[in-house]
């Protein structure tokens, strides 16, 4: 048929599990065609981890995802892993360092590992689309038909679905991939903000107005998982990323818990200040461990009065219990404007783990942040879009062309 551009392969949307997966996909010959909306491919690359792109964990296993079914992420993770992506920027002259944590930044920028996508994709002789997008799909006779925004039509026996979720929508995130899924059959897990900001509203009586931009050591627990790591003050709420971990387990009208300085015996610095400094206030005790806005904001709420050697043991001991177990009722989140990912999505029951490709749908894959996982804060995120990628690309590779 004339007019119609055919293709072994087309890989909707050039983030970074689509280009992970393009350029395994045409390893071996097959003709592969990448498209983005975007003007430029990896924009989301481009801008994590503050533009040096925290691309893996060195800690990165199953336990640090979230799926209705937790195994699912296994295979994939286990068949390409951290370690192999390190060897891959590395062999690629990337340098790198762990900030904290396991996670691996860019030494240089994050544009060095799209620069390596690109590179990897023209190698293997994928071809590239930008600022074109799909507005039809259809499967007829075992082949897909694309209709794209100008006018024309693309063919191919594969498709694999990489557009991401629906977080930053001002960078072109849309819901595609999930209409898609949902075209073919698939169920979609409810989607919700992950990695995000909480709120608090006035009805909350939670007044944060003084605290805005402090930070503190804190563990943020959420339905049962907690995480140490930073808690930052905001106008609007909490942030840092011990809330942002926190965020991806929180439910509306749940509570969260924070432990302040969890990794200090409040009770026991409390008493033993108590014999050198009895005659200084409270708060200004609780300001030689805490900064003296957040000090003066609990010894407001715990209404202390006096001074530190007017606290007995038990006063000592309801302050550090206090302080260790601060149960917070959010009012919400600042939703997908802000949110690192896009929680649930296709279901995974409906998806093969070894290879990514529909259960319902023989030739239609679901790769990287559209597929119900996702990865704490940290690494994990890149290195599913990673995993996911390489397994369908490498199913694909190996399929004998028909
Ligand atoms: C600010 C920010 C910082 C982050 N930092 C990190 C980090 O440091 N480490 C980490 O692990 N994770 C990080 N993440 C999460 C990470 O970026 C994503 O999980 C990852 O990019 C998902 O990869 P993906 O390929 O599935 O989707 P994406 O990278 O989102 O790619 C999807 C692509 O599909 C295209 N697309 C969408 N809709 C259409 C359409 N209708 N037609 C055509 N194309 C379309 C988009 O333009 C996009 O290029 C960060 C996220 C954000 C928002």
């Amino acid at each position: 048929m004339s007019g119609i551009s055919k293709f072994d392969v087309i890989v909707m949307g050039a983030g970074a599990a689509g280009m992970m997966c393009a350029a395994q996909a045409a390893s071996t010959g097959k003709t592969v065609l990448i498209l983005d909306h975007a003007k430029a491919a990896g924009e989301k690359i481009r801008i994590s981890g503050g533009g040096r792109c925290n691309f893996t964990n060195l800690h990165c296993g199953p336990q640090n995802f979230i799926s209705q079914n937790p195994h699912f992420a296994k295979s994939a993770l286990k068949r390409y892993t951290q370690w192999d992506f390190i060897e891959l920027i590395s062999t690629n002259s990337i340098s790198w360092h762990e900030k904290t944590l396991g996670q691996l930044f860019c030494d240089d920028t994050a544009k060095d590992i799209i620069a390596m996508l690109l590179r990897m994709m023209k190698k293997a002789s994928v071809e590239l689309r930008l600022q074109t997008s799909v507005t039809s799909m259809r499967l007829s006779d075992g082949l897909f038909d694309l209709a794209l925004n100008d006018g024309s039509t693309l063919q191919a026996s594969s498709v694999v679905v990489a557009t991401g979720g629906k977080s930053i929508p001002k960078m072109g995130a849309t819901g595609i991939g999930y209409q898609i899924a949902e075209q073919y059959g698939h169920s979609i897990i409810e989607t919700r903000p992950g990695l995000v900001p909480l709120t608090f509203g006035e009805d909350t009586k939670q007044d944060f107005s003084a605290l805005p931009g402090l930070s503190v050591p804190a563990r943020v627990t959420a339905n049962g998982t907690g995480f140490s790591e930073g808690l930052l003050f905001t106008h609007r709420g909490l942030s840092g990323p011990s809330i942002l971990q926190a965020s991806s387990y929180w439910n509306e009208k749940d509570p969260i818990h924070v432990h302040i300085l969890p990794e200090r015996t409040l009770f026991e610095d409390l008493r033993a200040l108590r014999k050198e400094h009895g005659k200084k206030s409270i708060s200004n005790v609780l300001a030689m461990v805490l900064p003296t806005r957040l000090a003066d904001y609990f010894s407001d709420q715990m209404r202390l009065t006096g001074n530190l050697a007017d606290q007995s043991d038990v006063d000592l001991r309801a302050i550090a219990t206090y302080l260790s177990a601060w149960e917070l009722f959010p009012t919400g989140t600042e939703g997908y404007r802000t949110a690192e990912v896009t929680l649930g999505g296709v279901n995974t029951d409906q998806l093969s783990s070894k290879t990514m490709e529909s259960r319902l749908v023989s030739g239609l894959y679901f790769i990287g942040e559209v597929v119900d996982v996702t990865g704490w804060l940290g690494g994990f995120n890149f290195q599913w879009a990673w995993s996911s990628g390489w397994a369908a690309g490498s199913a694909i590779a190996a399929q004998t062309k028909n």
